[in-house]
């Protein structure tokens, strides 16, 4: 008898312990404004997605929608939030300006891009070429795989540069890399972007950024070589 009643006192402490966990989740929930989301999938973080390498036919994605109507692969949720929680304390206001995308958003793109150029004097195959050295076509843009974002500044917080600047010192601490670098432009077939970042893991991405690759240069190095020495043991 006296035993059950101390197992009842102890419940509305435990129900209430339950109610501040699932509140505070909630309210971080509410800072980043999410709409839903499951547990992190396994997506493969160093899916290489290029002009080479399309996105495979039936890749699939489990996705959260944020609060300014973009998604993002549900399993980048956390590192993302994060990196955008510190930016913020230091002053710093990064928004996504972009996020996962179809197929037929990512044509829709491209042919905007290659009328704006046909508009300013270009044939239709020359204005063809140029807008894919800046808009991937579809099948080739790495948004199809939930795991990119195109982060812009608060307009009345940041100027794009700040936002820049901060992403370019710090995003590798969270697992995002600035896909397409300066001078890595013939190794990643896209023009240097400075808001483009990439999932790719923390350890992928402070390996990139501490030796200066791109995607395409760790894959070889780390990935295709440690499959190789694999390989190799085995036979
Ligand atoms: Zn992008």
């Amino acid at each position: 008898m006296i035993k059950k009643r101390k197992k009842f006192r102890t419940l509305p402490f435990i129900l209430l312990l339950l109610l501040t966990v699932v509140t505070s989740a909630l309210l971080l929930k509410d800072q980043i404004g999410l709409a839903g989301g499951e547990e992190a999938g396994e997506e493969n973080f160093l899916i290489l997605v290029n002009r080479q390498n399309e996105v495979p036919p039936h890749y699939t994605v489990d996705l959260t929608l944020l609060s300014n109507g973009e998604s993002v692969a549900t399993a980048i949720v956390p590192a993302l939030q994060q990196m955008f929680d510190d930016a913020r304390a230091q002053g710093v206001y990064p928004v996504v300006a972009s996020g996962y995308r179809e197929a037929e958003e990512q044509q829709a793109l491209l042919d905007e891009k290659i009328a704006a150029y046909i508009a300013s004097g270009y044939d239709r195959e020359n204005a063809a070429a140029l807008a894919e050295t800046y808009v991937s076509p579809p099948g080739s843009s790495e948004h199809q795989l939930g795991l990119s974002v195109d982060i812009n500044a608060d307009p009345m917080k940041s100027t794009a540069e700040d936002v820049y600047t901060w992403l370019a010192e710090n995003a590798h601490q969270y697992g995002f890399i600035l896909r397409y670098p300066e001078c890595k432009e013939e190794l990643t077939g896209t023009h240097y972007e400075a808001w483009h970042y990439r999932y790719v893991g923390k350890t992928a991405a402070v390996t990139i950024y501490k030796e200066n690759l791109c995607l395409e240069e760790y894959i070889e190095q780390y990935v295709d070589s440690a499959v190789d020495v694999e390989k190799e043991a085995e036979e």
